[in-house]
């Protein structure tokens, strides 16, 4: 199966499981990829919905394996004990993961042409409230999707503009997975897009002074000494691809990382840019205009580099060393 674009396939099975009455049920798969909800359900009326998003990869030698999901179970129960949500068991989210892959193996794409299967798992309140509350009933859901490369066409790198909106508050919910960080962020993106640009750069929200990163992906620089650089910020979604980024670079490619707060004045410092996340994977960014300031990056190889090296492991083109790869059994 190949995949082009990064757009909902609707998939022949779907995991989910229930929680009622204080306990999660057992998750199980369904065909029905449609939800009955109270139409004063949690998610409807207060955003109770918080979401993960993890990719499967069938390697040259056809075996399926994810990449570091474990930690994405670890954000993702971090995201509901910040918005009510009961919490997952470990057995469950693997369990889904196992029985979703094995039931649309043939949706699988092939990870040579760059193309894997996009992981879904996201949570909702979906018992009725009105007064501001919590619901008390939840659903876990899991789907697939056949994708490609979320940055398409962009060979020559992203055009990237600094916004005067802002994504999180200092002790908001910026370092979570909540849908609600999503739905605001909708009316300044299209307008980017409108303008030209793929995405916004967010500044923090308390001072604008310094870099926090886009709407759905995390931001790398790369210095004049050949230095990764990226924002440090309690406001950013702590993203597993940088995690892993920083840790090739020390732990593989010796190449050296610093994670501070990184000024907007100092955009201009940097040789390289960069955006990472599942679904970005490593996009070149091209330039980042702020306010009349275009500040261009040309590609230098540091970031080539640390992407081939991190897409060969995820494909299974290059050795495992540090254990990221949990297999599915076929
Ligand atoms: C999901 C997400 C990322 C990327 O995180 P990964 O774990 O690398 O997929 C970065 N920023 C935001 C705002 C996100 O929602």
């Amino acid at each position: 199966m190949k995949a082009s674009g990064f757009n909902y396939v609707k998939l022949p099975k779907r995991a989910v499981a229930y929680y009622k009455n204080g306990a999660w049920g057992k998750p199980h798969l369904t065909r029905k990829a449609t939800i009955d909800l109270s139409e004063s359900a949690g998610v409807l009326q207060y955003a109770q919905s918080v979401f993960e998003g993890m990719k499967i990869y069938r390697t040259k030698d056809n075996r399926i394996v994810c990449f570091r999901p474990e930690l994405n179970f670890l954000r993702l129960n971090d995201s509901c004990e910040r918005m009510m949500i009961p919490t997952l068991k470990k057995e469950d989210f693997f369990e889904c993961l196992n029985l979703l892959a094995k039931a649309n193996l043939k949706y699988i794409p092939e990870s040579s042409d760059g193309g894997s299967l996009y992981i879904r798992p996201f949570v909702f309140g979906s018992s009725a409230v009105l007064g501001l509350k919590s619901s008390d009933e939840f659903e876990f859901r899991m789907f697939g999707s056949p994708v490609g490369p979320y940055f398409q066409g962009k060979a020559e790198g992203l055009a990237l503009r600094v916004t005067d909106y802002d994504r999180a508050a200092p002790h908001g919910t910026g370092h979570i997975k909540a849908s609600l960080n999503y739905a605001m962020s909708l009316y300044p993106v299209s307008e980017a897009h409108r303008l030209g640009f793929a995405e916004n750069v967010y500044l923090d929200a308390a001072t604008r002074t310094y870099i926090e990163e886009t709407g759905g992906a995390n931001i790398i620089f790369v210095d004049k000494n050949g230095t990764v650089v990226t924002p440090k910020s309690e406001s950013i979604l702590p993203s597993i691809t940088r995690r892993s980024i920083l840790e090739l670079c020390e732990k593989v490619l010796g190449i050296k990382t610093e994670e501070r707060k990184i000024k907007v004045d100092e955009l201009g410092d940097f040789v390289e840019c960069g955006l990472c996340g599942t679904a970005a994977v490593i996009s070149p960014v091209a330039s980042i205009l702020n306010g009349e300031t275009k500040i261009e990056y040309k590609e230098n190889g540091a970031i080539q580099k640390i992407r081939k090296a991190l897409t060969d492991i995820q494909k299974g083109e290059a050795e495992d060393t540090l254990n990221w790869l949990y297999e599915i059994k076929q």
